[in-house]
């Protein structure tokens, strides 16, 4: 029974439990993974640095014509150094831009016809070169030299208005992805405390009906007493406390008298009650200390642990008078006061025997014949044995 509700309890509550967290699981892992591949060559990207690279290199064809226009003005070698220091600044901020850009991880697609048109502008800036270098000396070269710049800002133009409008428009997709990236980590970690939630209170309820369980098992359904396997766990530690505190331990077995009669006169259901009420009176007038369970159909056990002889009959005999004085309830609607009566044997462990009364076993046997010789001796009595 108890292996059956476990069972019934794990395919309720854990398996749709787990079989839920998988599905959510493999779920989220598919989205993230499919969100990251995406997102992976914005979310690294340091688009800061990009832009304000672009910025200051939009201003290097502008400053380059300026140095040509000064050098054209006066040839003198303090403009050619001018225009030179400018091209180097160029070439230098090729290189940059060139690592931004393989850094971004952006489709080279997407930038394919900037690295074309930086080949035109390598191209233009080869051809500058040795009319730069010559420039003091061969002032008539100056008007080709000043053609050149023109067409190397416009090659330069193009290429930073290209850059802008590329990192301009990542930039603003790497802020789209951040902010659906922080929605899908709200949603991540709401998950996350519904199924730990969810667990929390799967793993209670076991714990709960585990409880129910351990109780039903170690209870006697009708009358809610100790059943017979209770009495025995527990008598082994009573006993054991006895032997080590040497204080002596009594038992009484109790036996309603004709049970049978009562039945056959009133009733199955009738005698249940009875039987609920001899337990309720059982209970009230023995100590916390003292064990009571109910081991057969109409006989019961108390075990009074620290009772020696004397304090157990007299304990006996209250209760058996309790039970006599009682006006036992008939059936449903019937008013008069039932009567009932029971025998008891009681006993008490002894240091005297050989091996000594250490044991439920070993008591049993005399509690039984006491409660032999009450029946023999007309009932409603307590014989001690
Ligand atoms: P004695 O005085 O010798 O003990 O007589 P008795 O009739 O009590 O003893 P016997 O062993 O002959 O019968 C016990 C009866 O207890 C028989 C059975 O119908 C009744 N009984 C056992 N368990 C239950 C139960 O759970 N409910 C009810 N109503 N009756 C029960
Ligand atoms: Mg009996
Ligand atoms: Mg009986």
């Amino acid at each position: 029974m108890p292996r059956l509700i476990q069972r019934m309890l794990i395919r309720r509550l854990l398996l749709p439990l787990c079989l839920l967290s998988g599905v959510i699981g493999v779920v989220l892992i598919a989205s993230v993974w499919s969100f990251a591949n995406n997102a992976d060559r914005h979310l690294g990207a340091d688009y800061l640095g990009f832009a304000s690279e672009v910025v200051r290199g939009q201003q290097d064809g502008v400053y380059f014509q300026q140095a040509i226009e000064s050098l054209v003005d006066n040839p003198e070698p303090l403009h050619q150094q001018q225009a030179l220091e400018r091209l180097w600044i160029i070439a230098t901020r090729r290189g940059s831009i060139n690592q931004y850009l393989e850094r971004s991880a952006l489709p080279e697609a997407d930038y394919q016809h900037i690295r074309d048109e930086y080949r035109v502008l390598s191209r233009l800036m080869r051809e500058a070169e040795p009319l730069l270098a010559a420039a003091p000396y061969q002032p008539e070269r100056l008007a080709q030299l000043d053609a050149l710049s023109t067409e190397l800002d416009d090659s330069l133009a193009f290429i930073y208005s290209e850059l802008q409008h590329i990192v301009f428009g990542s930039a603003a997709e790497q802020q789209r992805l951040m902010q659906r990236l922080s929605r899908w980590l709200i949603a991540l970690a709401t998950l996350v405390m519904v199924v730990i939630t969810a667990l929390m209170v799967a793993l209670y309820q076991i714990d709960r009906q585990k409880r129910k369980v351990e109780a039903l098992s170690v209870t006697d359904e009708l009358t809610g007493l100790n059943n017979r396997r209770a009495l025995l766990d527990q008598a082994g530690r009573l006993f054991a406390q006895g032997l080590r505190s040497g204080t002596p331990l009594s038992m009484a077995l109790i036996d309603i008298d004709h049970f049978k009669q009562v039945n056959d006169d009133h009733g199955h259901p009738t005698g249940d009650r009875m039987l609920v009420a001899v337990a309720a009176l059982l209970r009230e007038h023995v100590r916390r200390a003292d064990v009571v369970a109910r081991i057969g159909g109409e006989e019961f056990c108390i075990l009074m642990p620290h009772t020696d002889a004397t304090g157990a009959a007299e304990l006996c005999e209250r209760l058996r008078r309790a039970v006599a004085e009682h006006a036992f309830h008939g059936a449903p609607g019937r008013t008069e006061g039932l009567s009932l009566t029971v025998s008891v044997g009681v006993t008490t462990s002894r240091t005297d025997t050989a091996p000594p009364d250490d044991s439920f076993a070993a008591l049993y046997p005399r509690a039984d014949q006491a409660l032999y010789l009450a029946k023999q001796n007309g009932r409603n009595r307590v014989e001690v044995g």
